[in-house]
């Protein structure tokens, strides 16, 4: 080990940083933060130091005499005389130094951090390769939820009363394992204190014998986005990896399913048109028990649970039996297609508003206000909408819309075998019909629409691919 990891308590201590710079503002407001008193020794400060609270400003020259107490050096010049005379006036006094950018001058060296106060992780590569700590800085910020110091905060809180009710230090080990690992560490993550704390009191009764084993079941109804597995939100991935048992549907791919824990049981609820492995009020039921017998329990949805995903009915249920939940939004089908078919839902140009609407029959009829969807300056996204998209679109046009209206169905979006089929009002059933999509598909109306030609991005392996040429 070429440097050895510590953590240093600068609450009061003297810190003196030579230089003026941005890399010094940084500097500077990392050691207040940690308490630090911070003199800062530069002719002139930089526009950085103005988010910079609590230090003291020296406007003149280095002196050896700031050195007198200092516990820290930091030095970020470009006068190289100046870095080296700093750097071995420091080493003689014994005060540790870091000269910025040039390792032979510091007898330390600063590492990455990830702050989730009060726990804070550090990587360094010993000065070799910052760019390969800074790239496992960043993977470490994606898999620490943001609240992990408040969880690390809560359970300080309670360390005390925790030892003195489990005074075996083994099974208190469990404890507080099954508790920041479980149910009550998620509701903190979640930002929901107060449960939380009425959770651990439960479970702490319970675990002195003078309370009933509490109900550890939850419920976390999660949106899985679109289908690329690189637009699941953080949340979405961490609950993914510690829940029991999985209810999903067949808008949510393999490629998303492999991401749930491996040992979850998973229970494929169905729903394609038409046909239902399981009605809804089965699912919310199968909900309810399977919280009940005190398994977390992941409601996968296709995009967002709460557009087009009879989240709403789902949890009203969970709540009407008092089962704790939880709601994870997702990129809903209209966003993920857009954004990667290169359609901006709404343009200065050519839309000032977007609705969303669903396609879907109910007993072979389409209900849609008809008037509301036919405005000028108006995206208009349906949802559910590829059975019954040529009468859709007829219905739009007798209703006033012209056939060279601009419009696009986008098939699979955002997967790998995404497919496009645009054209205008006038020739896209045609398309649709000849193009045999397989759904999910969205159809997308408006004038947004001709902004493809030049904002598209995202190249499919389909071999159709965009099928907008092949047809014409
Ligand atoms: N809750 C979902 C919508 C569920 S309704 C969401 O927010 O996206 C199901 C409809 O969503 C499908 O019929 C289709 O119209 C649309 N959809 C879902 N995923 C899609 C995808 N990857 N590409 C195109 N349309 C999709």
């Amino acid at each position: 080990m070429e440097y050895f990891p510590i953590f240093l308590d600068l609450r009061d201590q003297p810190v003196l940083i030579v230089g003026g710079g941005a890399l010094a503002a940084r500097r500077c407001a990392a050691v207040t933060e940690a308490g630090g008193q911070v003199r800062v020794v530069a002719e002139v400060l930089s526009e950085a130091f103005e988010d910079c609270r609590d230090f003291e400003h020296l406007a003149r020259d280095f002196a050896p005499d700031d050195l007198g107490g200092a516990r820290l050096v930091f030095v970020a010049s470009d006068d190289e005389a100046l870095n080296e005379r700093v750097s071995s006036l420091a080493r003689e006094r014994g005060i540790p130094v870091n000269v910025a950018d040039r390792r032979s001058l510091c007898s330390f060296i600063m590492p990455s951090i990830v702050n989730r106060s009060p726990v804070v992780v550090a990587v360094s590569s010993g000065g070799e390769a910052p760019i390969l700590s800074r790239l496992l800085r960043a993977k470490l910020e994606t898999r620490i939820p943001s609240r992990f110091g408040q969880l690390a905060a809560f359970t300080g809180s309670w360390r005390q009363r925790i030892k003195q009710a489990i005074p075996d230090a083994a099974r208190r080990g469990r404890f507080w394992e099954r508790v920041t690992d479980g149910p009550v560490g998620e509701y903190v993550l979640a930002g929901q204190t107060d449960d939380a704390r009425r959770l651990l009191e439960k479970i702490l009764a319970a675990e002195r014998g003078v309370a009933a084993e509490p109900n550890l079941g939850e419920v976390y109804l999660v949106g899985a986005g679109p289908g690329d597995p690189d637009l699941l939100t953080f949340r979405a991935l961490r609950l993914m990896q510690q829940a029991d048992v999985v209810l999903h549907d067949r808008l949510v791919p393999d490629a998303i399913l492999d991401l749930v824990r491996r040992d979850a049981e998973r229970v494929f609820v169905g729903k394609r048109r038409g046909e239902h492995a399981l009605a809804q009020e089965a699912i919310s039921q199968l909900l309810v028990d399977l919280a009940r017998q005190g398994k977390r329990v992941l409601r996968l949805k296709g995009g967002d649970p709460f557009t087009f995903g009879r989240g709403g009915e789902e949890i009203e249920t969970l709540a009407s039996h008092g089962i704790p939940f939880q709601v994870v939004p997702g990129i809903t089908a209209a966003n993920g297609c857009a954004a990667y078919a290169g359609i901006p839902l709404t343009h200065r140009d050519h839309a000032q508003s977007c609705v969303f609407v669903t396609g879907h029959t109910k007993d072979g009829k389409l209900d849609l206000n008809w008037q509301t969807l036919v405005q000028p300056n108006q995206t208009v996204v349906v949802y559910m909408g590829l059975a019954a998209a040529g009468e859709i679109i007829a219905q739009l046009m007798s209703h006033g819309a012209a056939p060279s209206t601009p419009a696009a169905v986008i098939d699979n979006g955002t997967r790998d075998n995404q497919q496009i089929v645009d054209g205008t009002l006038g020739d896209l059933a045609d398309k649709v019909e000849c193009a045999n999509l397989e759904g999910p598909a969205i159809l997308i109306v408006g004038g947004v629409v001709t902004l493809r030609d030049k904002l598209s991005w995202f190249a499919s392996n389909h071999a159709g691919g965009s099928l907008t040429h092949a047809t014409e």
